[in-house]
Parts: C-alpha cells; structure tokens; sequence
C-alpha cells in the first residue's frame, strides 16, 4: 500500500505579494535613498519583491519623526488610549493571519505549518498582552508613575520576522515609546505588512517606523539618537553594539545567541522525551536562538533513545515550505546554508559520527537534512558554536551532576531543557542550570507573560511579561 501524503499546497496568492516594498517612515511609505535589494524565497531562490532600503538620511528622519511623535502625542497619551490602538493592531494582525503567515514563508522559508500556528498567533498574543499592560503600568510593580524611555532603536533577525518585530513593538508602544526598527536584510517583508497595520489602525505617524536594509542600516539605527536599543541577533554582533553604546548613557537590551543542552533522565517517558528532542531541534529548521541544539541524554538509555530517536526523524519530511505536511522546510539564505555545510564537515573531522535522515530534498533551493551527530565530545566545535541548523549534537552523561556540569558547559545562558518523571529531579537540575529560561518535560514554549532572555553570551534583559516592561519604562 502506498503511505505517502498527497501534496497539501497553500496559496501563495494568500500572501498578496508586491512587485516593490518600501521603508516606512513618518506615517506613510517613502522611497529610500539606499540601494534597492532583492528578497527572494529560499525554497525557490526566485525574487519575491524588491525592497527600497534606507540610507542615513532616511534614519535621521525616522528618528526625528519618532521623537516628535513621542514628545507631542504618543508619551502624552492616557494608556487607556494607547491600549485602543495596540488592540487594534492585534486584532488586524489576527484578521489578517493567513495572509501574513503565507508571507512569512514565502520570505523565509519556514514551514507554513508553524508560521500558521506559531509565528503569527504568537506575534499576535503578544500584542494582545501589551495592549493590556498599557494602562495597568502603574500596577507593575515598577514605580508609582513610570514614564517611557523615549524613541525605540530596534534591530531584529532572520528566524522570526513577525514575531520578533511584535516582541519589539508590543512593549515599546505599550510603555508610551515610538520605534524606529530595521528587519533582517533577508526577511523584510512581514514587518513591512505590520507598519501598513498599524496605518490601518489609524496609528499616529511617527510612532511606528520600519526601515529595511543591511547590517549598515541597523548601525545607523543603533548609532543614532534613540533613547534605547533594543536588539536580537547574533552574539558577534550584540558585542559590537554594547562596545558602541558603551558611556552613552543608552539604554540597551540584547537578546543573542544559544547552545541549549536538553537533558534526557533514563527515568523520562521516552517517546515524550524523543519528541520533545526532535520539536526542540527541527522546529523552524534549527534557525531557534533557544533550540535544543545539544541532547545530553543518560548512557543507560541512549542505545535505545537514539534507535527511536532516529526513527522519528525519519518521518520528517523535508520540503515545500507552503505544503502543509512539510516539518522541515528551506534554509534561509546561501549564507547560513555555507555555515551549517561548515560546521558540519567540522563534526566530521573532528570524528564525531554523522547520522543523516534519509528523506529525499527538493531538486531545487536552499535545504539541509535533518543531522545527527553522535560520539560528540564537549571540545568539538559542533558542541560549543551554534550552528543555527538542523543539526543536534548528541553528548552521554552517567549522573545528574555531569548533566548538570556539561549543559552548563558553555559561553551561552539562554535556555535549556529537562526531561524526567520526577518532579523534584527536575526542580533540582532546573535550579543549577545557568539558563534563562529552562523547560521541564517540553521545549520551545512561548507565552506573552513569561519573561525570556539569557545572560553571559546569550545577552540581558528580558522580553515578555511583566520583566519585560522594565526595558521600556524610565523607572
Ligand atoms: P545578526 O547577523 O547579528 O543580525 C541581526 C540583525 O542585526 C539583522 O537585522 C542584521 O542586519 C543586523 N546587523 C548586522 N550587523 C549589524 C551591525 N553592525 N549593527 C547593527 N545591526 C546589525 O544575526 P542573524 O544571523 O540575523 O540572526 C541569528 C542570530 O540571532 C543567532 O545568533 C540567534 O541565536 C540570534 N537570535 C536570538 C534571539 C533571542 O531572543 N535571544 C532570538 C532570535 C535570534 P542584516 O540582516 O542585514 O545582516
């Protein structure tokens, strides 16, 4: 009998699509001064649009309309009323839900499945809690009368366009604060949608800003006259930035970089466990700040944990990322594909074993199988670098304290997981991993009310819930 899936398109159609995209600036879409780039699909390596980006000149003038925004009526503005608009930002943000999802993965490559029922509903949540913060600020235990800082730099990634330019915006409108933010060169496109929302939403211009380009136009943001910076990314970059603001006086938040450890107890429900390891991993294509990029999992059992282990992967399929039944889809960009090809010729010289799903991959755009590595030492550079990929590196332990001792073997601190059926076994791993965030017995949740954010290499700062809020109010 033939098992498999008959293919489950969506419509690209959904995404409404534009020949050309342009910076938002000041309430209305202008023409950049910065040279025009490409954005394409990585699943096809086709153009989807041009994009005008900014050039110096254009962020002076976002800054400038932010501040004024700021000083004349959004920092004055009751937070009753300032509620009314991020509610109605929300709600667009969930009435439009397909469209921005079908976007999302036409820009990024990611599994329409999670775009769907991750990406956009989780963006969405999160303006939904902040719209509710903005008139209970006083009640945040943050001081009687906190004000907003004052004009928003925000510089964001790749991996969660939408949901990242959200996590931005949500708390800094909330808090009385305008926004000047830069997407990821790759991914511009959603957060342009969101600045054409928040028109829809009747916002007053200025308070909103959304300025595609490179890398120089996020330096140009991060160096002109905001009252605080607010960026995700990668490590390499968060340094240079601190290096920047540092004596300024600005504030600064940044969430970087990860190597999680997720830790298999031989006690675990292993089928939970294998699919907790494999959602941790695969999910988004690895491209996760947080992923559960190295399984810590206890000797006793990891014959019989990686026999299943395997055969879970190998029910994964890899593909295009608009059909419904793909888990795993396309590669961001030729670069981060060069990278995880890398890295992974460095496991194998290294002499750890590479175990490779056997699923076929499209003819044609960036992708990469779901990996394995086992007999993974913690020297190797596929157990300390992050690879940003579908790739896990599988490390042994025989006690709870080497568990402990090799996850917290690492220049990151944001997230890590712990599989068992003892609750206590978990509350003690939990309280000695050196993580921001630690999932007991699940992995990759995300709610609006729970703060997130690393320390070390991972960044500070946390953002979501009432932690979150401190980053945007001059307390
Ligand atoms: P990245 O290269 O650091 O880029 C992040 C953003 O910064 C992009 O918009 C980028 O523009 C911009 N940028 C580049 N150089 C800059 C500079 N000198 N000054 C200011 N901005 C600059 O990181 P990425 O490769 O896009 O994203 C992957 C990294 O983000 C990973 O390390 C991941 O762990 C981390 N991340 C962390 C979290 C978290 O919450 N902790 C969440 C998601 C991702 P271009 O796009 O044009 O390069």
């Amino acid at each position: 009998m033939d098992w498999t899936y008959s293919p489950a398109p969506e419509n690209a159609a959904i995404a409404n699509l534009e020949p050309t995209y342009r910076p938002f600036i000041d309430g209305e879409f202008v023409d950049g001064g910065g040279e025009p780039l490409k954005t394409i699909n990585p699943a096809t390596e086709e153009v989807l649009a041009e994009v005008g980006t900014a050039a110096q000149e254009d962020v002076d003038r976002a800054v400038a309309a932010a501040r004024r925004a700021h000083d004349e009526v959004w920092g004055r503005m009751p937070g009753a009323e300032r509620a009314k608009y991020l509610f109605r930002i929300a709600r667009i943000v969930a009435e439009r839900s397909r469209e921005l999802a079908v976007l999302e993965t036409l820009d990024n490559g990611k599994p329409i499945r999670e775009s769907r029922d991750v990406d956009v509903p989780t963006a969405a949540a999160h303006l939904f809690h902040h719209a509710g913060w903005a008139d209970k600020l006083e009640y945040a235990g943050l001081g009687p009368a906190p004000k907003p800082v004052g004009v928003v730099g925000a510089v964001i990634p790749w991996n969660f366009p939408l949901l990242m330019a959200a996590w931005k915006v949500g708390p800094a409108l909330a808090c009385g604060n305008t926004i000047v933010l830069k997407p990821a060169e790759t991914t511009p496109l959603t957060a342009l949608v969101l600045a054409e929302i928040a028109a829809e939403a009747g916002l007053p211009p200025g308070v909103v800003n959304v300025l595609p380009g490179a890398g120089d136009v996020g330096a140009a943001v991060v160096g002109a006259a905001v009252d605080k910076v607010a960026f995700t990314g990668s490590t390499e970059v968060g340094v240079q930035i601190q290096r920047r603001l540092a004596g300024t006086g600005r504030r600064l938040t940044l969430e970087l970089g990860g190597k999680a450890a997720n830790i298999v107890y031989a006690d675990a429900a292993i089928d939970q466990a294998v699919d907790g390891v494999v959602d941790g991993i695969f999910f988004n294509q690895g491209h996760v700040c947080c992923a559960g990029s190295r399984l810590l999992v206890q000797e006793s059992i990891a014959e019989e944990f990686l026999e299943l282990l395997h055969a879970r992967v190998e029910t994964l399929r890899v593909g295009d990322p608009l059909d419904k039944n793909t888990d795993v889809g396309a590669i961001n960009s030729r670069a981060q594909l060069d990278r995880i090809v890398d890295l992974a010729a460095a496991g194998d010289e290294e002499g750890a074993r590479r175990w490779t799903s056997s699923c076929p991959l499209p003819e044609r755009g960036l992708f990469f199988p779901p990996t394995v590595f086992e007999g993974v030492e913690q020297t190797m550079r596929i157990a300390r670098e992050e690879i940003f990929g579908p790739v896990l590196s599988v490390l042994t332990f025989r006690t709870p304290e080497e568990a402990v001792a090799k996850a917290n073997n690492t220049p990151y601190g944001l997230s890590a997981g712990v599989w068992t059926e003892k609750g206590s076994k978990a509350l003690w791993t939990a309280q000695r991993l050196r993580a921001g965030v630690v999932w007991a017995n699940t992995f990759n949740r995300f709610d609006p009310a729970s703060p997130f954010g690393g320390y070390r290499q991972s960044g500070f700062g946390r953002e979501g819930g009432r932690a979150g809020l401190e980053a945007y109010l001059a307390v």
